[in-house]
């Protein structure tokens, strides 16, 4: 089994990949969504949570209030940090536990798909970081027409953010997003037959 990290800033087309991967038939773990489920009452990060933001992040429900969580971290990189260094090893444990399964399963291919994939130094948990990576003017165009936003807010980000050249330093595979959609499909094609010849090679 091969495990596939794919990563990439803001807008780069990690979704677009992804769908796309999963159609070719990889095991896909979405990172975002382990997110949101990584604070439920009853993890490990939730009691960290409380006891390190106060009680008045759980809500009337019980859960964690994410926004009021959000507001005591925005715009504080020394509190974000607090809670990343809560959240990202959690979430990485419900990922090596997804994997497990997958390959319990008998999956040739997983991905793993998480934009922090290399801000929270998951590359070694991974057999290949693929990183999907576009010019900044381009992320920034297609952020504003997907979200709406303003460009002001999406640049604030894109500087916040690793560069493609830091990334790309990381990457196994660089997938240049930079064409048409058509473009990144053939790209991925390439990737995911040489990664399926890989796995299947290994299996025999
Ligand atoms: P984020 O991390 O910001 O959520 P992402 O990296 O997952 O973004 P996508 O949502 O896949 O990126 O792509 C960003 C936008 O660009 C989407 O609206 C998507 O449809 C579009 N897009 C992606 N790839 C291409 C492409 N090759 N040509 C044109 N549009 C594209």
């Amino acid at each position: 089994m091969v495990v596939i990290g794919l990563t990439g800033g803001i807008a780069s087309g990690k979704s677009t990949a992804a769908r796309y991967l999963a159609e070719k038939g990889a095991h896909m773990i979405d990172a975002d969504k382990l997110g949101h489920r990584v604070y439920q009452a009853g993890r490990p990060a939730f009691d960290r949570v409380v006891a390190a933001f106060g009680d008045d992040v759980v809500g009337d429900d019980g859960e964690i209030d994410r926004r009021v969580l959000g507001g005591k971290v925005f715009g504080s990189p020394a509190q974000l940090k607090r809670l990343t260094d809560i959240a990202w090893p959690e979430i990485l444990a419900m990922a090596i536990e997804e994997i497990g399964k997958a390959r319990d399963d008998g999956a040739s291919v997983v991905v793993l798909e998480a934009a922090v994939l290399l801000e929270a130094n998951w590359q070694s948990d991974v057999d290949e970081v693929w990183v999907v990576a576009v010019e900044p003017e381009m992320a920034l165009a297609r952020a504003t027409a997907r979200d709406g936003v303003d460009e002001a807010a999406v640049q604030a980000r894109i500087d916040a953010q690793l560069s493609n050249a830091e990334r790309v330093a990381i990457a196994d595979v660089v997938i240049d997003n930079g064409g048409s959609e058509a473009e990144l499909f053939s790209k991925l094609d390439a990737e995911w037959h040489r990664v399926r010849c890989a796995s299947l090679e290994a299996a025999s």
